[in-house]
């Protein structure tokens, strides 16, 4: 048993690793499940053999202490369907009957318990016949109500997932939002759930004292008692499910579902149709094809990013994945490639909304494969390359590519939001060798931009006054924007939360670093390399110099403004004249975190003018005769409560 469990956590932290080094995709998500999986039931068994070294001891480490619960029906699982003709095997024996679909969510099932109206107990499915009491973190989780309006006993199955969206921002050691979601439910720290924002959707009342004839009943009377509730339709015409099934289109979802669940809606039908030991005989679940596809690799180009990364990518015979016509993907670094050869059949995979990835299928060679040349030279500047595994590196620390990938990352939306600074002004700018790095866009003149093609004068000015502007951008912006690697959005936040200022930034220790919840190893040693570096720090010195923004401005834009009576949300606004308390760039900024439009001037069809209390202007007079409401900085201070 040691041995297994030692072979596991070696297993599950090198895939891990390679994940968090871009991938390494050797094993399928389903596989690191079980794997990952297995791991937990030893560790619950064997408290004993864990170590520091333990998958599960890192980021938001699992609670092992938790309560076993057997459950007082067993939660059985459907049986799966992947081909048509099963599917229609099992429609056709309800034939006339009512189906309902539902997607299948990919996330962690669990079970509510009420009594009297108050929420008794959460726990997960388990193996099905008894789970894990995980109340303490689903107390932080809004969609599982405290309290609801109906007062006898029920027992109600949901779905914990977490969006994908939020999975991106979060990620971390995590492989998939299943993994997250999972990890996050069950680890000690039960406010984890609310942070990264589990959500659950509601599908089945188990047990309850009311009686109901159908499932549309039932979800009815959820949605009434205030549970959020799966998307569901109601039909049946089989013809119609089948094809509703078989065409499904699941990229447009924000959370990950890996299948269409099918059940019969009439009650009485299903006591008839009865169950197996492990599944209802009146429900299906309908498993989505991976979406793969073989195809043969012709070649290799490689492309330098804003770290010096070169990255190698696979040039494809093309071919459709879905729909989704695929010609190129990742070879994503060294180790990767180092599984491939030129001619090679091989696999692409797309799964959801993700990049497709390769996979290698060495067994088919033929002999007509050549092995893939790593370049010795630069594609880009033609200096020579370095090879620190699993990356090779260009290094030329001022490399054409690495400067302009760097200056586009930096001015990007929820960098430093320099609107129309884009990858061809980028590339003119550097190419023209009128910046050299991020900081000399902010010494950047009219007639610097002006020998550019296509700006003409007020172009020009639109984007120096862009470039303005974004010095007052957040201190955790402005971490994001520096391209630190391993620091994405809400890693800078975290630092910018933790350090303030950039002084305190720079002088970050890895030791400090590792206190911060959610960041490992490897992000603290990005973050102490990338401020020993000389040129990093000379760059810095000039964007303080530039008047750029570093530090959080407190009780402005970092405190979170909780705004009870928002009378701007949807609405349209401007600030006119000196203010007290703010930049206008501050206001707009206030007001646009309330979803209120911030005008680029007065208009007549403005909602409301916000007037400086230092100095008022002549636009207030206008605004006064058009019928615009006028709000002054006092009023407009109590309005957000500050
Ligand atoms: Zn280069």
């Amino acid at each position: 048993m040691k041995l297994e469990y030692q072979s596991l956590c070696a297993i599950i932290n090198e895939q891990n690793h390679n994940y968090y080094n871009l991938s390494n995709p050797t094993m399928t998500d389903s596989q690191y499940d079980q794997f990952y999986d297995r791991l937990l039931e030893i560790e619950r068994q064997y408290p004993e053999f864990i170590t520091s070294d333990s998958p599960t001891q890192k980021v938001g480490s699992i609670n092992i202490n938790l309560i076993s619960v057997v459950h007082k029906i067993p939660l059985l699982s459907l049986e799966k369907a992947q081909k048509e003709q099963e599917l229609r095997q099992f429609l056709n024996k309800f034939k006339g009957c009512y189906f309902s679909i539902t997607p299948k969510l990919d996330g962690l099932s669990i079970k509510d318990i009420y009594d009297k109206g108050q929420k008794q107990l959460s726990v997960t499915r388990g193996n099905g016949e008894s789970g894990e009491d995980i109340t303490g973190s689903l107390n932080y989780v809004k969609s599982s109500p405290k309290k609801i309006k109906y007062n006898g006993y029920l027992e109600v199955r949901g779905e914990a997932i977490i969006p994908i969206n939020k999975f991106n921002e979060i990620q971390g050691d995590y492989k998939t939002p299943r993994n997250l979601v999972s990890g996050t439910i069950q680890a000690k720290d039960g406010s984890l759930s609310e942070k990264r924002g589990v959500e659950i959707l509601y599908y089945d009342v188990v047990i309850c004292d009311k009686k109901f004839n159908n499932e549309v009943e039932s979800l009815e009377f959820l949605k009434d008692n205030g549970f959020p509730v799966v998307d569901y339709i109601v039909t049946n015409d089989i013809e119609n499910i089948i094809q509703y099934c078989i065409n499904y289109d699941r990229s447009k979802l924000n959370y990950e579902i890996d299948g269409l669940v099918i059940k019969v809606t009439d009650f009485d039908a299903r006591e008839k149709a009865g169950s197996t030991s492990h599944h209802p005989k009146w429900g299906i679940a309908w498993k989505f094809k991976s979406l793969e596809c073989e195809t043969t690799l012709k070649d290799i180009t490689w492309q330098v990013g804003r770290t010096g990364v070169i990255t190698p990518v696979f040039i494809l015979d093309e071919v459709l994945i879905g729909d989704v016509s695929v010609s190129k993907c990742t070879g994503h670094n060294l180790d990767f490639l180092g599984n491939f050869k030129l001619n090679d059949k091989i696999i692409i995979k797309r799964s959801n909304d993700v990049i497709p990835y390769a996979i290698p299928q060495p067994e088919k060679r033929n002999g007509n494969e050549f092995d893939i040349q790593i370049p010795e030279c630069c594609p880009v500047c033609g200096s020579n390359t370095e090879i620190n595994l699993p990356f090779l590196y260009c290094t030329n620390e001022k490399c054409n590519s690495r400067v302009i990938e760097s200056i586009i990352h930096f001015a990007k939306r929820n960098c430093m939001n320099i609107e129309n600074l884009g990858d061809v002004v980028a590339e003119e700018l550097v190419n023209r060798k009128l910046i050299n790095d991020i900081s000399d866009i902010y010494i950047l003149t009219k007639k610097d931009l002006l020998k550019l093609p296509l700006f003409a004068s007020k172009k020009s000015n639109n984007l120096l006054e862009a470039i303005n502007s974004s010095k007052n951008c957040t201190f955790n912006k402005l971490i994001y924007a520096l391209g630190i690697s391993n620091i994405g959005k809400n890693g800078a936040k975290l630092l910018a939360n933790r350090y303030k200022n950039m002084e305190n930034l720079i002088n970050a220790s890895i030791n400090e670093l590792l206190e911060i919840n959610d960041i490992g190893e490897i992000t603290a040693n990005s973050v102490v390399e990338f401020f020993k570096n000389e040129e990093n720090l000379d760059i810095i010195k000039r964007l303080k110099e530039y008047g750029i923004n570093m530090e959080i401005k407190e009780n402005k834009e970092e405190k979170k403004v909780k705004i009870t009576n928002n009378i701007f949300s949807g609405r349209k606004a401007y600030a006119t004249g000196t203010f007290a308390n703010w930049k206008k760039d501050e206001i707009k900024s206030l007001l646009e975190s309330f979803g209120c439009e911030f005008a680029s001037g007065y208009a007549k069809s403005l909602d409301f003018l916000i007037e400086g209390s230092l100095k008022s202007s002549s636009k207030v007079d206008k605004a006064k005769k058009d019928g615009i409401k006028i709000i002054t900085e006092n009023e407009f201070l109590s309005l957000i409560g500050s």
